[in-house]
């Protein structure tokens, strides 16, 4: 007895993809069906880093970082992180980079007191080597707003402030694309930015105005492709975990 009402069900499912298929007027789905190229396939370890990425710190050692001025990276590695030692400047990939994506853990020291403002677990993430991506403990303690945590610095305010408190791993994913230079050294397109902070967009597709400056306007010296510089602003601010994938 069940049947024609079956029958009958399955007809009135059928018309409307009939009415789409290759004689209906809206013509053949098909058409719009792009096959080639297939995207690569990339493991994406719940911990750790995708599976194309260069593992510029994968708790071991400083193997792929250098001194800033040369040499043997001397910052302090232990438990799976690394450390500023204030004093011995600062340090930088060996290898060098253009368009990225990058995934940096960092960690302000929870001791405090007695530091305020840009001396409370300063750092800085410099693409390129002059671009920075300020790196402060801003949980709680103002400062210059394109000074925080997230801006860059002196050019642009973070969209929000999404901090932790100090003592707390902190994340950044940033999506950085180098600026363009002429065969003269003009420029042809400055650098863009997107950050996010602990999973929140806070620079979105940010044009950099040029190399950091700490007193005056930046600007844009011609430059090509060129490391990752972490600062050394004398706090002991760790990292880890840390991941760049060409782009
Ligand atoms: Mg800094």
């Amino acid at each position: 007895m069940t049947q024609p009402i079956l029958l009958a069900t399955c007809l009135l499912a059928a018309a409307p993809a009939a009415a789409q298929g290759a004689g209906g007027p809206q013509g053949d789905p098909a058409r719009t069906e792009v096959w080639k190229p297939v995207p690569a396939t990339v493991a994406t370890p719940r911990d750790g880093a995708p599976s194309d990425a260069v593992v510029l710190f994968g708790g071991k050692d400083l193997s792929a970082w250098e001194a800033e001025q040369g040499g043997e990276a001397r910052w302090a590695v232990a438990d799976g992180a690394f450390t500023v030692v204030p004093g011995s400047k600062g340090i930088r990939t060996k290898q060098r980079f253009c368009d990225i994506q990058l995934h940096v853990e960092w960690r302000t020291p929870t001791e405090t007191r007695g530091f305020d403002g840009q001396q409370r677990g300063n750092s800085g993430i410099f693409l390129q080597e002059v671009y920075e991506l300020q790196v402060l403990d801003s949980y709680d303690n103002p400062t210059y707003s394109n000074g925080q945590a997230a801006s860059i610095y002196k050019q642009a305010i973070p969209l929000v402030n999404a901090s932790r408190a100090p003592g707390q791993w902190q994340v950044y994913d940033v999506i950085w694309k180098a600026p363009r230079f002429s065969e003269g050294g003009g420029l042809v397109s400055p650098a863009r930015i997107t950050v996010l902070h602990n999973g929140v967009l806070v620079q979105n597709d940010t044009v950099v105005s040029g190399r950091t400056e700490y007193i005056g306007a930046p600007s844009y010296p011609p430059h090509g492709c060129a490391p990752i510089v972490l600062q050394d602003h004398d706090a002991k601010v760790s990292f880890r975990n840390i991941w760049v994938r060409e782009l």
